[in-house]
This record gives structure tokens, C-alpha cells and sequence, in this order.
């Protein structure tokens, strides 16, 4: 067993959480106390976050909604540990991550973060299946275990018929669900996913948003940016930003008059 304790089991998506087993209650995957990030470029200081306090439990599902250049995508890039705060406490399940270094930052991103993003990102000289397999390679993991991880995935997402094919041959929805799959293969503990749907028309947006709401019912913890009031419906919590502070959070009403 490694010392650092990342090695444990994923908390979304797992057997156990499908079967409607939650960790035990009081627990904190997501912890951050007083996040700031500031961007330095030539004369200009930019306060992307300024004093970000923010709990996400296992099991929830957060939107987080604001206008363009609210910082949004600063705390989810910093959630993910894809960026890094000037200042303040981010604790992922109760460690510390700011003593990482970058392979040990790299590894635990691998395992514990799915990172869903806007304009998909797979790469486009692999196939489906080498897209959604990718991740895995990273890791210690058997041939038949990966092959598993990827054919469910695929197959979670609807796209088991289109494995090999590439992904310019395939829609912008269809691009999406495998993205999605790709940040479900690994069980992170969190899927983060940022406008995910800003390059989708709203039919497929609407398949995308419905297959995160069922991930969340199987037990995925998710954290969502949009700024589309109706997908933030989805979502248990709504953290709203202005200017880099949370301005107001509040239950979503999931009204059924929608
Ligand atoms: P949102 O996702 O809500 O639109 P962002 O988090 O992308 O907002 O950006 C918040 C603020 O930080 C904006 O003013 C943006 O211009 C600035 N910002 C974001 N990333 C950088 C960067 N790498 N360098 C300089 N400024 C940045
Ligand atoms: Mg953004």
C-alpha cells in the first residue's frame, strides 16, 4: 500500500456506490478555505478568485453558474488540479495536495479527477477505443481489467457500435459521450465537467445533460459549469460567482412546474 493513501478506492461509480452504498456520512471529497488566484500578465494583475470557500461531498451534484469571466473555470481547472491557487487550503479527501509535486500532481488527477470539457478534447488520431483507454495506460492496470473498464464505459454512454471509429467521423454529441466515457473509465472520485454542452445543439445537449444526471443517480459526484439555467436544474446546489466570489448559493428548486 503506497503511503500517501491516494491509492484507495474511487468513491463514484464504484460497485458498491451503484448498489447504494454511500461513504460514511460526514465525509468531504472537495475542501477549499479561502482560494485565491491571481493571474500576472505584464503591468496587469487579474483576481480571477478572490476568497473561495466551497465543500462538495460524495455523491452531490454542483453546478456552478456565473457570467463570462466570473471564474468558473479557474476553480474547476483548480478543483481538477490542472491549475494550481495563490493562495488558500485545497484539501482532496482530507490531504493536502499543494505538496505534490508534478508527477504525483499527474497521478492523482489520473485516478481521482474525470475531466469533461466543452470542446471535448479527444484526440483525434485515435480511435474511440484509444481515446477512453488512454487515461488507463497510465496506470498498473492488466490488459483484460482496461479492456473491461473501456467496453463498459463505451457502453454506459451508447457508444460501443462507433469503438473504432475516429473521432472527426463521429458527432459533436456522439464526441461528447465519449469524452464522457473517457472521464468515467478510471472511477474518479469527482467528474468535472465545464460547459459541456456550450458546442452542442440543443438536442445532443439535452442527451448529454440527461446522461449526467443518470451518472449522478448511479452514485457519481459532479461538478458542473453552465450557464444555462435549465442544466443547472439538474444539479442539487447551484454556487453562483461574480467577480471571483461566491455571491450565492442556494438549493436548486428542481421545480416540477419546469
Ligand atoms: P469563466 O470561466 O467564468 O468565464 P475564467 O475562470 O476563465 O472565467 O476567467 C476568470 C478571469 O481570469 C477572467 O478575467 C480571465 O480573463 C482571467 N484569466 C483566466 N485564465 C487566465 C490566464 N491564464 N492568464 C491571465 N488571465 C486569466
Ligand atoms: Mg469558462
Amino acid at each position: 500500500m503506497t503511503e500517501s493513501g491516494w491509492i484507495n478506492s474511487p468513491l463514484g461509480l464504484t460497485a458498491e456506490m451503484k448498489g447504494g452504498k454511500m461513504s460514511a456520512a460526514g465525509d468531504v471529497l472537495i475542501s477549499m478555505t479561502g482560494i485565491e488566484r491571481v493571474f500576472y500578465t505584464d503591468e496587469v494583475e487579474t483576481h480571477a478568485l478572490s476568497g473561495i470557500d466551497l465543500e462538495i461531498r460524495p455523491g452531490e451534484y454542483v453546478s456552478i453558474e456565473g457570467p463570462s469571466g466570473s471564474g468558473k473555470s479557474t476553480l474547476l481547472s483548480i478543483i481538477g488540479l490542472l491549475d494550481s491557487p495563490t493562495q488558500g487550503q485545497y484539501l482532496l479527501k482530507r490531504k493536502t495536495v499543494e505538496n505534490l509535486d508534478l508527477s504525483q500532481r499527474a497521478m492523482v488527477r489520473n485516478r481521482e479527477i474525470g475531466f469533461i470539457f466543452q470542446s471535448f478534447n479527444l484526440i483525434g488520431d485515435l480511435t474511440v477505443y484509444e481515446n477512453v483507454e488512454l487515461p488507463l495506460t497510465y496506470r498498473a492496470m492488466s490488459g483484460p481489467e482496461s479492456k473491461r473498464r473501456v467496453r463498459q464505459a463505451l457502453e454506459r454512454v451508447g457508444m460501443s457500435h462507433r469503438i473504432g471509429h475516429y473521432p472527426s467521423q463521429l458527432s459533436g454529441g456522439q464526441q461528447q459521450r465519449v469524452a464522457v466515457a473517457r472521464a468515467l473509465a478510471g472511477s474518479p472520485s469527482i467528474l468535472l465537467a465545464d460547459e459541456p454542452t456550450g458546442n452542442l445543439d440543443s438536442q445532443n445537449a439535452n442527451a448529454v445533460m440527461e446522461l449526467l444526471r443518470e451518472l449522478h443517480e448511479e452514485g457519481a459526484t459532479i461538478c458542473m459549469v453552465t450557464h444555462d439555467p435549465r442544466f443547472a436544474r439538474h444539479a442539487e446546489r447551484g454556487i453562483h460567482l461574480l467577480d471571483g466570489r461566491v455571491v450565492n448559493e442556494q438549493e436548486a428548486t428542481r421545480s416540477s412546474a419546469d
